[in-house]
């Protein structure tokens, strides 16, 4: 007689429906066992096997050691415009912000998608705080799924511009991608991945030919202002990165989305406008002016409204399609890593050690 196969008792999270099937028939169970727990997991968003009400008592008592993947919300901060912010804790005790921002018609989910940032980027919190960890998919799927819950509303898009790269982290993210469109059902279309560049994953990403918007953080028109601000940039030329761009723009036929964070008086110059144009002239993109959120222990200040509008000004007269980010929820120190920045110094400050 064969010895029994070891059971797969990994989160559950992130497994499409006929895994699902194989995983309850491993169990003893029914195949349509599968298709609940993939409507209960996804669309009812249970915490527990023991929620699912449509499941036997005894089985969910024997279930009671799986894990789903889900996280704990550990704080919950709302903004007046709406905007929640969430500190979420791991299963290994790690701490990760996630947004929940609702317009008219969307409610988008600002994702992680790794503890910490080991990209250093100067003007950004989560930079200034180091790095832990790759989040697994589980890990970036309930994120999504926390900010659905907490708002009783469908997720209609989600954006990778939490904490973390996510080009350094490509594999869970294709994965946590993948289950966001299949099992929670969001359109690859309304998916952003945000990054600073990473040589040759630009290049890998673009080879699977996803239909999600590629966002690149520039933040700068020339190679030397870049390497200033962004340390990794010093790897990565400009006129490489950009070549990256047009080549995933070839592959994939999706414009790519620049963001730009507008630093007073250090990247708004009109000459800054020249070079950013005579780089993006003829390319199919669009430029996020995302104007600076002042962070503790960085040397920027926050553009005058004017200035932006004039520097969004010179870049349309040169031809480049732009737009000006609205800050949301600026009142709950929305920018990237403020939150868990900190709550960092309160436990620092409050620990005798
Ligand atoms: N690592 C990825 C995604 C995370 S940051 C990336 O760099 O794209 C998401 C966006 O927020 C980036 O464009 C980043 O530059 C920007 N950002 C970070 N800190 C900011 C701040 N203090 N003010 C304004 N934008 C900021």
């Amino acid at each position: 007689m064969n010895a029994p196969t070891a059971l797969d008792d990994r989160p559950l999270l992130g497994r499409s429906q006929s895994e699902l099937e194989t995983w309850v028939t491993e169990h003893h169970q029914p195949a349509y066992r599968g298709r609940q727990l993939h409507q209960w997991l996804y669309q009812k968003g249970v915490r527990s096997l023991q929620q699912i009400t449509v499941f036997p008592q005894k089985w969910r008592d024997d279930l009671n050691h799986i894990p789903l993947g889900r996280s704990h919300i550990e704080q919950r901060l709302e903004a007046k415009d709406g905007t929640v912010k969430y500190l979420l804790r791991l299963g290994d005790d790690q701490i990760i912000e996630t947004v929940g921002i609702p317009t008219a018609r969307r409610l988008t989910v600002c994702v992680s998608s790794q503890v910490g940032c080991p990209m250093a980027c100067d003007f950004c919190a989560t930079g200034k705080g180091g790095f832990s960890r790759n989040l697994a998919p589980h890990e970036i799927i309930d994120q999504v799924l926390t900010v659905q819950e907490d708002f009783q509303q469908r997720v209609s898009h989600v954006v990778f511009m939490g904490m973390g790269e996510p080009l350094l982290n490509l594999e869970n993210v294709l994965a946590a991608l993948t289950s966001i469109n299949r099992d929670v059902g969001i359109g690859q279309r309304h998916l952003t991945v945000s990054t600073v560049g990473i040589p040759q994953q630009i290049r890998r990403l673009a080879r699977y030919d996803l239909q999600i918007t590629l966002a690149v953080s520039l933040h700068a028109s020339n190679q030397d202002l870049r390497c200033q601000l962004i340390p990794s940039a010093q790897h990565y030329p400009l006129d490489t990165l950009l070549a990256d761009c047009r080549y995933y723009v070839e592959q994939t036929g999706r414009r790519i989305s620049f963001e730009y964070t507008v630093l007073a008086g250090v990247n708004d110059q009109p000459h800054h406008a020249q070079e950013l144009a005579h780089h993006l002239r003829g390319f199919q993109s669009h430029v996020n002016l995302i104007p600076y959120n002042p962070i503790a222990d960085a040397p920027y200040a926050r553009p005058h409204g004017q200035d932006i509008e004039a520097f969004l000004g010179e870049l349309e007269d040169y031809g480049l399609t732009a737009s000006i980010r609205r800050s949301r929820g600026l009142d709950r120190q929305a920018a990237c890593g403020q939150l868990r920045q900190d709550a960092q110094r309160a436990v620092q400050t409050h620990d005798p050690t």
